[in-house]
């Protein structure tokens, strides 16, 4: 049985379901989080017992602290402290200016792309950490490329909240870099999911892939990819660190 325990939140679709099939590839034991869709998170469960591969699904909204803990116990429960988390759960809304967005707006961004991925590495950092007597491990965030692009026009609520996500890689990183546990980011640029239909615009990538240096959108493996580099040992003396898969953008 593998030592390697992951969770990963928002594992049911797109980048997180592709980042649960690969480390279930991999070896790990793959805990798929999932928020809504209970049938997307069984059918990556089943896509990994079938290759050969260990995982279960728990739904928990990670924006809720009660939510959170329980869903780090089911972990627990089922396969012992986990050895990584992938923050990957994350959402945006209806493309908008700045000006059009509302105080309710703003709070489910924050709550479900901030408060999420800092309760999920709280609740890592109190199993992993040496300080609480845990054997170390790893941790990745999925930020995205709008952090640094600003997302004019179509949601810099969203892109505000994933430079908060990076400063958190940042800090965090640097807290418990001598507590056994590295924190990296990877961030993406336009990927094929799901996520563009959120802001009303499902064939974002297939309008703007044309237009980036490499000619077109990138696929959901690919991000999966530096994921599991960041959260293997071939990355052991990396942390606080942003891998960019953006096509050159
Ligand atoms: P997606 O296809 O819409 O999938 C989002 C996943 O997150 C789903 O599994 C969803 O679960 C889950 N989720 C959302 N809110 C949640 C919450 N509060 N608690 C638990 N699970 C929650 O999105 P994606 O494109 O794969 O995006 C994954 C991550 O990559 C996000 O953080 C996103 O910001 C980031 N990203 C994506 C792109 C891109 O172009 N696709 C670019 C840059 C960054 P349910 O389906 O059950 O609701």
């Amino acid at each position: 049985m593998s030592e390697e325990i992951v969770l990963v939140t928002g594992g049911s679709r797109g980048i997180g379901a592709a980042t649960a099939r690969l480390a279930g590839a991999r070896g790990y034991r793959v805990c798929v989080n999932y928020r809504t869709d209970a049938a997307a998170a069984a059918e990556v469960v089943e896509s990994i017992r079938s290759s050969g591969g260990t995982a279960f699904a728990v739904q928990a909204d990670v924006s809720r602290a009660a939510e959170v803990e329980r869903l780090f116990r089911a972990v627990d429960q089922e396969y012992g402290p986990l050895t990584a988390l992938v923050n990957n759960a994350g959402t945006l809304e209806q493309q908008s200016r700045l000006e059009d967005l509302d105080e309710d707006r703003l709070a489910r961004i924050w709550a479900a792309n901030i408060t999420g991925p800092f309760l999920c590495a709280a609740a890592a950092v109190r199993r992993m950490s040496t300080r609480h007597g845990g054997r170390g491990g790893a941790i990745v965030n999925v930020s995205s490329r709008a952090a640094r692009l600003g997302g004019p026009n179509e949601y810099v609520d969203y892109a505000a909240s994933k430079g908060a996500l990076d400063t958190m890689t940042t800090g965090l990183a640097l807290e418990v870099a001598a507590e056994g546990i590295r924190v990296n980011s990877v961030r993406p640029g336009l990927i094929h999911t799901g996520i563009h239909a959120l802001g009303g615009e499902p064939g974002r990538v297939d309008r703007v892939g044309p237009q980036l240096p490499m000619g077109r959108g990138g696929r959901p493996e690919e991000v999966a990819e530096s994921i599991l580099f960041l959260l293997s040992a071939s990355s052991s003396y990396t942390t606080g660190a942003f891998i960019d898969l953006a096509g050159g953008r």
